[in-house]
């Protein structure tokens, strides 16, 4: 039997009455089924029996996870890849209207593709990763050294940084006080903190629902929407400035999505699907299906 991470009490309001949320597979790696539950009281989505971080290591051994490899097979991972260069450009405009200094630290920096972008453009980087086989890329395509986890948890990294980003990495780290307590030790005072989420209340998430791939599960732990987001940084001494919606990620999703599906699915189809979702995050931003969160350090 594995080691499962035990949650007993709820992350953002501190009750400990949970119920049944949707059972999800890990569609990537194992198959394995895992269990999403739901806070009584403020409606917090969690995985509940994911394995401890000492036993979560093999869940992320897969060429397709494709954060943290260059695989360029395949239709959507083709894809994947000219959309992330839209997207760094995306990233890089919102930061640069924060107006603020150009000290960064990318926390799950991944194969270096941000750091790298933002360094070009006059950025002072610095990066924080896990896998040794994303920091061996990011190394040898781009000459940034990132610094393992350990290497910030033990607070052995600069401070005073202006931005610390984090993008679809705070729902897989499992010691979030701890994360939350050095986001506001190593930011300045004039500081951003940036962290983007998949949001489980878009219409994506509703329409696939145990399909959705932006659960993720077991390598995501938390599954936040705006509310709960900004309710546990609040409690966390961080209050929300901005927000800005990740405008390809519904179409990214629903093309993952489908490919779960075990039968034929037609790309315009799921394109529709994906348009239907982004079409209703123009009305209104809390439905996006992921979200880039601008916080400032309450001082
Ligand atoms: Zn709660």
């Amino acid at each position: 039997m594995k080691e499962q991470y035990p949650i007993s009490f709820c992350p953002v309001c501190g009750h400990s009455s949970f119920k049944h949320y949707l059972d999800v597979p890990d569609w990537l790696v194992s198959k394995e089924r895992f269990e999403l539950k739901q806070c009584e009281q403020c409606h917090f989505v969690f995985t509940a029996n994911a394995p401890s971080e000492k036993e979560i290591g093999p869940y992320y051994n897969s060429e397709e996870y494709v954060e943290h490899s260059d695989t360029t097979n395949g239709l959507i991972y083709s894809i994947y890849h000219v959309a992330r260069r839209v997207m760094l450009n995306f990233k890089y405009r919102k930061i640069k209207r924060l107006n603020t200094g150009k000290k960064l630290l990318d926390i799950g920096s991944g194969s270096g593709y941000f750091m790298n972008h933002m360094k070009k453009n006059g950025y002072d980087v610095t990066g924080v990763e896990i896998s040794e086989k994303a920091n061996a890329l990011c190394e040898k395509n781009f000459g940034i050294k990132a610094h393992s986890p350990s290497e910030f948890i033990e607070e052995k990294l600069d401070k005073n940084y202006d931005i610390i980003s984090l993008w679809h990495v705070f729902e897989h780290v499992y010691s979030y006080d701890t994360y939350f307590d050095l986001f506001s030790k190593s930011l300045n005072d004039k500081g951003y903190l940036i962290l983007a989420l998949p949001n489980c209340d878009s219409p994506d998430a509703k329409i696939y629902k145990s399909y959705w791939s932006a659960y993720d599960t077991p390598r995501h732990i938390w599954h936040f929407t705006p509310k709960t987001i900004e309710k546990f940084a609040k409690k966390r001494g961080f209050n929300i400035i901005k927000k800005h919606r990740l405008p390809l990620d519904p179409f990214f999703n629903a093309m993952v999505s489908d490919s779960y599906r075990d039968r034929f699915t037609f790309l315009p189809i799921t394109l529709l699907k994906g348009l239907y979702s982004y079409l209703v995050s123009l009305l209104n931003i809390e439905k996006s299906s992921s979200i880039i969160y601008v916080f400032k350090k309450n001082i």
